[in-house]
C-alpha cells in the first residue's frame, strides 16, 4: 500500500464496478476458498473490454459483488471501527486494484484524469515508477490471456445455450493448467515476460516466450 493510500478511507472501493479477469477470480477463490458465484456477477459487457464471454447471444464479464453492509461498496471492503476502510483481500485483490491510481499515457506511468482521491495527494516526482509500470503491464498481461480463455469459450459452450456454471468450470479449468504452467516458468521468468511483452522486436526471445505462452493457454482452453 502507498503511504497516500495508508491514511484514506478507500474512497476508490465505493460506487465503482470493478471489473476482474479470469486469473483474478481464480486467485481470490483459491486464497479465500470461496466459490465464485458468491463474490462476483455476471453483468453486460459495457464498456465492451477483454474477457467479454457469451451466454446465448449477451455478451457479459466478470465484476466483483457488492458488500452487503454497504451496496455502495466492493464486497470485500472491511468497515473498520475507527472510520478506516481496508481490503479484506490486499495480498489477492485484483490487478485492476494494484494499478489504481496510475495508467498509462503514451507508454508512461501517469495518473489518471478521473481520479478518486485529491490529485495533489499523489507526488509524481516521488513515486516508485517500477512498481507502477510492472503492475500497469502485468494488468494488461492478465486482461490479454484472459481475453483468449473466454474467446474459446465463445467458439464453443457459449454459443451452444452456455450457462453461468459452465464458463465458471471453464475458467476454473483453464486457470487451473495457466497456473501450473506459470508454476512451471517459475516466477522470475514468468515476471521478466509480463515486463518485455509489449516491446519491440529487439527484444526478440521475450516476444518468442510470450508468444509461446500465449498458444499453449490457447490450446489447454480450447480442449
Ligand atoms: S487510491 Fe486514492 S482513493 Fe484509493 S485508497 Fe489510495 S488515496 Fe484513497
Ligand atoms: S478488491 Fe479490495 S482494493 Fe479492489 S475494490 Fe474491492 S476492496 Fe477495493
Amino acid at each position: 500500500m502507498s503511504d497516500t493510500c495508508a491514511t484514506c478511507t478507500g474512497m476508490c472501493c465505493y460506487d465503482v464496478i470493478v471489473r476482474v479477469t479470469g486469473y483474478d477470480a481464480w486467485r481470490i477463490k483459491q486464497a479465500q476458498a470461496l466459490q465464485f458465484e458468491q463474490f462476483l456477477t455476471a453483468g453486460p459487457d459495457e464498456p465492451a473490454g477483454q474477457g467479454a464471454f457469451l451466454l446465448g447471444s449477451e455478451r457479459r464479464a466478470l465484476y466483483l459483488g457488492k458488500n452487503a453492509a454497504n451496496e455502495r461498496a466492493c464486497t470485500f471492503l472491511m468497515h473498520l471501527p475507527d472510520g478506516f476502510r481496508r481490503c479484506g483481500i490486499y495480498a489477492e485483490r485484483p490487478t485492476v486494484c494494484t494499478v489504481y491510481p496510475m495508467t498509462f499515457t503514451n507508454g508512461s506511468v501517469a495518473l489518471r484524469a478521473d481520479v478518486r482521491c485529491k490529485a495533489a495527494n499523489w507526488n509524481m516526482a516521488t513515486i516508485t515508477y517500477p512498481y507502477w509500470r510492472r503492475n500497469l503491464l502485468e494488468h494488461l498481461f492478465e486482461s490479454h490471456v484472459y481475453g483468449i480463455v473466454a474467446e474459446r469459450w465463445n467458439e464453443t459452450g457459449g454459443k451452444n445455450g452456455g450457462t453461468l456454471p459452465g464458463y465458471f468450470a471453464h475458467v476454473e479449468r483453464c486457470f487451473d493448467s495457466i497456473d501450473a504452467l506459470r508454476s512451471e516458468i517459475g516466477k522470475e521468468s514468468f515476471d521478466d515476460l509480463i515486463l518485455h511483452w509489449q516491446q519491440p522486436a529487439a527484444e526478440g526471445d521475450a516476444q518468442g516466450r510470450v508468444a509461446d505462452f500465449l498458444n499453449e493457454i490457447s490450446s489447454i482452453c480450447a480442449r
